[in-house]
């Protein structure tokens, strides 16, 4: 079969899918690109094998290696008029670990990824409609690592042991909110960026390796936005997840033992909880599986209702990557 076959159900589900560019050490090992381009505009990419082309998939966009943070931005922008607007988006970041979930969502300090990009056009958009409404922001920043979840803004709050048990309490108005959580109000797009360095570097504490450690774990940004009409008085209240998964990769049971095993299997767990409630809302239906993982049952009021989800899911090049590249393909065809 050529042609991946695209479900009709798209909703409110869109799919991107970025690939990393080959790194200087696959350069020089001379790999492969197991992928082309030549559809981009279309929305397509080519998986190859051996030169041979092997499967074709559609996406709702599409960015190869040379696409940089503004032009993946571009495409993400409207999402932060749909928050202003009172509605709850999800944006999350899928794939192998060292295929660039960080990078795009957090990027780096000269080159800023979704996370400040969106913000700072929540502010851009809040300056425009400064005479008619009146908003209020504020960010939590949390991790959720072997089902437990920690508070990224707390200083000293250790990797993998909580200082305080944080648990999700189901709220009146049907949402969702983990009691004690900080919510650090911001006001202006410099304010942004402290809150995100500090919950970034809130990540790293006290694990031994920062990277792989990160790579184990969910990091959650939720932003959450208070809107008031200034003309007729009405008051919206609505949710922006930001949100860097876990990698996506793999690892055989029989490699792993221990503490290593454990984590495995929650991080198999919450990713294909979050496959299964992803599926769900697009096949309509009638029970979505919102409990089985913490991930998920964080983001019940985001996912799924009048809420838009936009998931990255991000690849490598490299031939040698190609079965966890499929993989990911295909876990995202599935969702969208
Ligand atoms: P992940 O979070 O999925 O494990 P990272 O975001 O850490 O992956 O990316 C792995 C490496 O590749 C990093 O050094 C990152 O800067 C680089 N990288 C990823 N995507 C891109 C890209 N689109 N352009 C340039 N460098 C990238
Ligand atoms: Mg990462």
């Amino acid at each position: 079969e050529l042609y991946n076959k695209v479900l009709e159900l798209k909703g409110n589900i869109r799919v991107f899918c970025r690939c990393r560019p080959l790194n200087l050490d696959e350069i020089a090992a001379g790999a492969s690109m197991a992928i082309d381009f030549s559809s981009e505009k279309d929305g397509e990419l080519t998986v190859k094998s051996n030169g041979i082309s092997k499967k074709i998939f559609k996406f709702d966009s599409v960015f190869s290696p040379q696409a940089d943070q503004a032009d993946v931005f571009e495409d993400t922008a409207p999402l932060a008029t749909s928050v202003l607007d009172g509605y709850n988006v999800c944006i999350f970041a899928y794939g192998q670990t060292g295929t660039g979930k960080t990078f795009t969502m957090e990027g780096t300090s000269d080159n800023r990824g979704v996370n400040y990009r969106t913000l700072e056009e929540l502010f851009h958009i809040i300056e425009g409609r400064k005479n008619t409404f009146r908003y209020e922001i504020s960010v939590s920043v949390l991790e959720v690592y072997n089902e437990q979840i920690r508070d990224l803004l707390v200083s000293g709050s250790q990797a993998g042991v909580t200082s305080k048990r944080l648990e999700i309490k189901q709220v009146v108005e049907g949402g969702h909110h983990v009691p004690g959580i900080v919510e650090a109000r911001v006001t202006n797009v410099n304010e942004v960026w402290e809150v995100l360095r500090t919950g970034s570097n809130g990540r790293a504490v006290g694990s031994t390796n920062a990277n792989e450690h990160s790579s184990r774990s969910h990091c959650m940004h939720c932003v959450m936005v208070k809107g008031e009409n200034l003309i007729n008085g009405e008051c919206t209240r609505s949710k922006l997840w930001l949100v860097d998964l876990a990698g996506s990769e793999r690892i055989a049971k029989t490699e792993v033992q221990g503490e290593r095993l454990k984590e495995t299997q929650n991080i198999n767990r919450s990713l294909s909880a979050l496959g299964d409630v992803i599926y769900a809302l697009a096949t309509k239906s009638p029970h979505i599986p919102f409990r089985n993982s913490k991930l998920t049952h964080l983001l019940q009021d985001s996912l799924g209702g009048d809420s838009k989800t936009l998931m990255f899911v991000q690849i490598s090049p490299n031939e040698n990557d190609l079965t966890e590249t499929f993989c990911s393909l295909n876990f995202a065809s599935r969702v969208r």
